[in-house]
C-alpha cells in the first residue's frame, strides 16, 4: 500500500526525520513530559529542517511539499510516544498557521507566516471557550471594532501551546446578533496589553502547554482581522476537514507504534515455558486489531489523497478521526494488557501511550459531534461547501 503514496523521495524524508527525532528530541522528552514545557530550541531546529514548513510556500521559506510529506510527519512524531509534544508542533504548524496562510493579508503573513516557518514564532488556535466548545456558533468572545482597531473581550479555554506561544489565533464575534454569521477571525500578538493564560493541569498530553485565556479590553489593529469579516465560522470549518484528518492519521500512527511496540515485548517475554506470542487467545487479538489499524491506515491514505487534490472532504475527513481515534483507543487499551503489569508502570510506553490518546476522540470535534455531522450528511443529505 505504501507505494501507493510514498514515493523515493517521501521515504528518504521519512528515514532523515527519524533520525532527527531520535537524535534531537527523543533525548528530551521525558524532561518536557515531566515539566509541562517544551524548550525554545527545539523549535528552531524544527524550523531550521523545513519540518514547520512542509506545506507552505516557499515564498515564506516553506517547502511547498504533497501532504504525503505532512502524513509522515505527523506518523513519526507519534512514534517519538509523546502526544503533548507532537501535539505542540502540529497545533502550531497545522492549526495556527493554516489559518495565517489561507486567510492572512501579505503583511500577516510575512510578520508571522514566515517566523512561524522558521521556528522564531510559535501560534496556537482560540475556539473553545469555557462555556462550550462543541457550540463554535455560541461563543461569546467579542472583537468590537472601533476606529482603526479592534477591542477584544472575553474568554478561551483547553488551547494548545496557550501559554508560550507568541501569536494567537482568535476568533470573536464581531456581530453577536447573527450567530454563527457573526464570528471573525484575528491575529493578537502574545503581548498585547489585556491578555491573560494560567496553564492547565491534565490526565494526558503532558508535554503541552493547555491554558486557559482570558482577554480583557485587548486592543489590536484592524489589519489584524484575517479575511473577511463575518466569515470566520465557515473558516473554522472549512480547516476542520485538515484537523480531523491529521487526528485520524496520529490515530493510526499511535496504534500501530503500540502493537509493533507490543508484538517486540510478547516475542520476549515467556509464561508457561513459551513465548507469550504463541497463546492462541493473545494471537488472534493481534490479527484483529492489526487489521483495525490497516483499515484506517488505508482510509486515512485515501482522505489524504483526495483532499491533495483539494477535494472537499468533509465526510471522509469526520469518518477519518471517528473511527481512528476509537481504533486507537481499543489498540491501546489491549496492546497494554499484552504487557501485563509492566503495561502499567511509567518505564514502559504503553501507560503514555494510553492517557494520550483518549483525547482523540475530545479534541477537535468530540466523537458524538462527530456523529451529528455524519448523520446530517447520511440522513439529510445535507452538502458541506467550503467558504467563498
Ligand atoms: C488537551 C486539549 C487540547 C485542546 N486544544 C484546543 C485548541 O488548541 N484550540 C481550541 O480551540 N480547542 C482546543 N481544545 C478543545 C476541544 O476541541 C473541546 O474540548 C471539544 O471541542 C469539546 O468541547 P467542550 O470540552 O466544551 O465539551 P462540550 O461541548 O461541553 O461537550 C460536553 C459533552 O457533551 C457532548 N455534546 C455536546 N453537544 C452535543 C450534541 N449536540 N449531541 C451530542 N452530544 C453533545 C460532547 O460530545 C461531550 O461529550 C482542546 C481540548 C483539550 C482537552
Amino acid at each position: 500500500m505504501n507505494n501507493l503514496y510514498f514515493t523515493e523521495e517521501h521515504n528518504l524524508f521519512r528515514k532523515s526525520l527519524q533520525d532527527f527525532l531520535q537524535k534531537e528530541v527523543v533525548p528530551h522528552i521525558d524532561k518536557w513530559e515531566q515539566s509541562g514545557e517544551i524548550e525554545r530550541f527545539i523549535w528552531k531546529k524544527f524550523g531550521e529542517m523545513g519540518f514547520l514548513g512542509i506545506k507552505y510556500p516557499e515564498a515564506y521559506g516553506g517547502m511547498d511539499l504533497d501532504l504525503f510529506y505532512t502524513i509522515i510527519l505527523l506518523e513519526e512524531l507519534q512514534k517519538v510516544n509523546s502526544g503533548g509534544f507532537a501535539a505542540a508542533i502540529w497545533a502550531h504548524a497545522y492549526l495556527a498557521m493554516t489559518h495565517l496562510n489561507a486567510e492572512g493579508s501579505e503583511a500577516i503573513k510575512q510578520q508571522y507566516l514566515a517566523p512561524s516557518i522558521s521556528g522564531d514564532k510559535i501560534g496556537c488556535l482560540c475556539i473553545t471557550e469555557p462555556f462550550g466548545g462543541s457550540d463554535v456558533a455560541g461563543m461569546r468572545t467579542t472583537a468590537v471594532k472601533n476606529g482603526n482597531s479592534y477591542i477584544i473581550n472575553g474568554s478561551k479555554t483547553f488551547i494548545t501551546n496557550g501559554v508560550f506561544s507568541d501569536y494567537l489565533i482568535v476568533a470573536a464575534k464581531t456581530n453577536p446578533e447573527a450567530g454563527g454569521k457573526g464570528i471573525s477571525i484575528f491575529v493578537v500578538d502574545r503581548d498585547t496589553p489585556g491578555i491573560s493564560a494560567s496553564k492547565l493541569d491534565k490526565l494526558g498530553w503532558r508535554a503541552s502547554d493547555t491554558a486557559e485565556l482570558a482577554f480583557d479590553n485587548v486592543k489590536i489593529p484592524a489589519e489584524n482581522l484575517m479575511g473577511e469579516e463575518g466569515k470566520g465560522f465557515p473558516y473554522i470549518m472549512q480547516h476542520f476537514s485538515l484537523e480531523r484528518l491529521i487526528m485520524g492519521v496520529n490515530a493510526h500512527a499511535r496504534a500501530e507504534f503500540a502493537l509493533d511496540y507490543s508484538l517486540q515485548y510478547m516475542s520476549d517475554r515467556k509464561a508457561f515455558g513459551k513465548s507469550i506470542d504463541q497463546f492462541q487467545a493473545l494471537r488472534h487479538k493481534v490479527a484483529d486489531l492489526a487489521t483495525e489499524v490497516e483499515f484506517c491506515k488505508a482510509f486515512n491514505y485515501s482522505v489524504a489523497y483526495r483532499l491533495d487534490q483539494s477535494e472537499y472532504v468533509v465526510k471522509e475527513a469526520t469518518m477519518s478521526k471517528l473511527k481512528s481515534t476509537k481504533v486507537a483507543d481499543d489498540v491501546i487499551y489491549q496492546c497494554l494488557q499484552f504487557l501485563g503489569g509492566y503495561g502499567y508502570m511509567e518505564d514502559y510506553p504503553l501507560a503514555r501511550l494510553l492517557r494520550d490518546s483518549r483525547l482523540g476522540p475530545i479534541g477537535g470535534g468530540t466523537s458524538e459531534i462527530l456523529r451529528e455531522i455524519l448523520s446530517k450528511i447520511i440522513i439529510d443529505k445535507k452538502a458541506y461547501k467550503p467558504a467563498t
